[in-house]
């Protein structure tokens, strides 16, 4: 609970009708897209760098927890406040401070819509390429804090390829400047880079300076049908091998095509055993060259059917059955497990059949989809919450996967962060040393733990 006379002095900071307090209100800032629901005892919205300094200096003397929130698309609970405290919602923070096409730079508030962002910037010919799938809700601050990534990473990275300065508010209530709006800038340690993925435990991100490219002049999307996953997965490394990095290359599994298949009735092939959408851009004549090549390649590899967009109306139907994948599965099942493991792009195949065991032998319905060309794969395992065996299966079903795929050379989370709900596992993959470091760093800027407390570290 946050005393009566504290929630009046927070009111004088940011206006009283940026604080919401009704049980109502806080209702709809209990949850993320993972599902799980903690009430907080306040929403604040406020409004600058100087307010949220403000509120933490009364935090920090009251001891109660703040938590930063975009838009609370997150999957891994990080929004959450799991102590109870106070929902710092971004929202107000939702401006485009400029676009510097001399410097290819950008100055954004943290509560901007990344899809509004790129499309701003692409007016100007320009391209900020990280595109989680979620980029017409979520904010690019929430994109920051977890390092987002989408099909583009295989050849543009994710998002601390873009971030090369930040403005942050400390825990403990100072307003620093971190990193550069130069290319180059080796000054003391990389701050910036420690604040990018740190999913709102070290900071808030008040203002974003990320880095722009000029915009591809063309792109073309390429879908394969498979009766076989090995000869889908034989197809990603021949692309690679051919020298052609694709700006996409996902891939769909069976279960998933049957998801969608139900839910959009668009002709997909339900008994296919993968999907691959393959995109390339670039200058016009090299994305036609690269398109051909790939239509070869996939057609040698024994791909059924191969379908080359040739406008833009075409090339968005190819990708509706994408993007629809994580809505059609609520239809599966109202709820679901949602990993987003990684691995060596070769172990693809690899670490799907081991899946797929697993499923089998804790008869549990697995979906798999992803991107193929980073090896970065969706394991949503579809449970009913209500059933303690079930989910007592699924629990285990999801410490094999992850040791199978730290066997394989892979990590835990491409791009959904840690959170609540891997909390449990880091250790697998950091060791105890390893998160004993990562602690002591968090310890330094949130000396008294009220910054998005229970999220990363267990305990
Ligand atoms: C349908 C769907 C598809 C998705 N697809 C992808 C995908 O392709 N790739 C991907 O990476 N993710 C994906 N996500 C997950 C999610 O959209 C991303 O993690 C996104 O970056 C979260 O942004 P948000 O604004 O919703 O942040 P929130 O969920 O509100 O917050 C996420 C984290 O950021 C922190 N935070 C938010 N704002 C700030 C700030 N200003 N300063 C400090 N910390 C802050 C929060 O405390 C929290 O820890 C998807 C989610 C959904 C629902």
């Amino acid at each position: 609970m946050i005393e009566r006379s504290v929630v009046n002095k927070i009111k004088r900071i940011v206006g009283e009708e940026n604080v919401y307090s009704e049980l109502e209100e806080r209702i709809c800032y209990s949850y993320d897209a993972t599902n799980e629901r903690y009430l907080p005892d306040l929403v604040v919205f406020p409004a600058n760098a100087p307010e949220i300094s403000e509120i933490f200096k009364i935090a920090n003397h009251k001891g109660f927890p703040v938590i930063p929130r975009g838009a609370g698309s997150g999957f891994s609970g990080g929004s959450l406040p799991v102590e109870g405290g106070l929902v710092l919602c971004m929202a107000r923070f939702n401006r485009i401070l400029s676009i510097d096409s001399e410097n290819l730079i950008a100055f954004v508030e943290p509560g901007v819509i990344t899809g509004h962002f790129q499309k701003e910037v692409e007016k100007q010919g320009l391209f900020y390429p990280p595109d989680p799938a979620s980029l017409s809700f979520s904010t690019i601050g929430g994109n920051v804090a977890e390092c987002a990534g989408g099909p583009k990473a295989i050849k543009y990275g994710v998002t601390k390829d873009y971030v090369i300065g930040l403005e942050v508010v400390l825990p403990t209530s100072e307003i620093i400047s971190t990193g550069v709006q130069t290319v180059k800038g080796v000054v003391g340690y990389d701050l910036t880079k420690l604040m990018v993925g740190s999913e709102g435990t070290l900071g808030i991100i008040t203002r974003i300076i990320v880095k722009l490219l000029p915009k591809p002049e063309s792109k073309k999307t390429i879908m394969g049908i498979y009766p076989k996953l090995d000869d889908a997965a034989k197809t990603v490394s021949d692309i690679i091998a051919s020298k052609i990095v694709p700006a996409a290359l996902e891939f769909m599994d069976q279960n998933s095509i049957v998801c969608v298949e139900d839910f959009l009735g668009i002709g997909l092939p339900i008994d296919a055993d993968a999907i691959l959408l393959i995109e390339v851009d670039g200058d016009c004549d090299i994305v036609n060259k690269e398109a051909s090549k790939i239509q070869q390649i996939c057609l040698t590899n024994k791909a059924d059917r191969v379908e080359i967009a040739e406008d833009k109306e075409s090339e968005e139907n190819l990708w509706r059955a994408r993007r629809a994948i994580s809505p059609s599965l609520y239809k599966v099942s109202p709820s679901k497990i949602n990993e987003d493991i990684t691995v060596p792009r070769s172990k693809i195949p690899d670490i799907l059949r081991t899946i797929n065991g697993i499923a089998k032998r804790y008869s549990l319905k697995i979906v798999n989809f992803g991107h193929a060309g980073d090896g970065n794969i969706h394991v949503n395992i579809m449970i009913d919450k209500n059933s303690e065996q079930e989910v007592d299966r699924a629990n285990k079903a999801v410490k094999e996967i992850f040791q199978a795929t730290l066997d394989l050379g892979g990590t835990l989370s491409g791009e959904h962060g840690i959170g609540i709900t891997k909390a449990p596992y880091i250790n697998m993959e950091l060791g105890d040393l390893g998160v004993q470091v990562m602690k002591k760093i968090k310890q330094i800027f949130d000396p008294n733990n009220i910054l998005n407390p229970g999220k990363i570290f267990q305990g």
